[in-house]
């Protein structure tokens, strides 16, 4: 949707390095990265912060491919954190929703 960097890397406009995709949901390396696992899981539609879902099932659908990718890195038994930030206070930079899956290193807590 308009200048949304998400919306433009689900439509191919700009490169990614993505690892998942299927309909609704795209999983693309953060680049940026974290951790040594840093994943970004998106919806493929335009969703602007948590509080605008309207149909709760995506958050279902972007949460089983978070769980099927952390097995596939192998972090899913030592452990691994899943993080979304909402507006300013969270400080969100990115107004599509998306979910960081962090793992391959020891996590703080609490987060900064
Ligand atoms: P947030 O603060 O939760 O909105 O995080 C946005 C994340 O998107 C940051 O971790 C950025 O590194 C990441 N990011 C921004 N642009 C891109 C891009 N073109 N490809 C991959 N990750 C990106
Ligand atoms: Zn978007």
């Amino acid at each position: 949707m308009g200048d949304c960097i998400f919306c433009k890397i689900a439509e191919k406009q700009i490169k990614a390095d993505i690892v998942y995709e299927d309909e609704q949901v795209l999983a693309f390396k953060d680049i940026n990265a974290q951790a040594p696992v840093h994943v970004l899981v998106i919806p493929k539609e335009h969703i602007p912060t948590l509080n605008d879902i309207k149909d709760f099932s995506i958050t279902s659908r972007l949460m089983a491919v978070i769980t099927k990718l952390a097995k596939e890195y192998k972090i899913a038994q030592e452990g691994y954190r899943v993080v979304a930030n909402c507006n300013a206070a969270a400080g969100q930079a990115v107004f599509h929703i998306h979910f960081h899956l962090l793992g391959g290193r020891n996590m703080q807590w609490p987060p900064g």
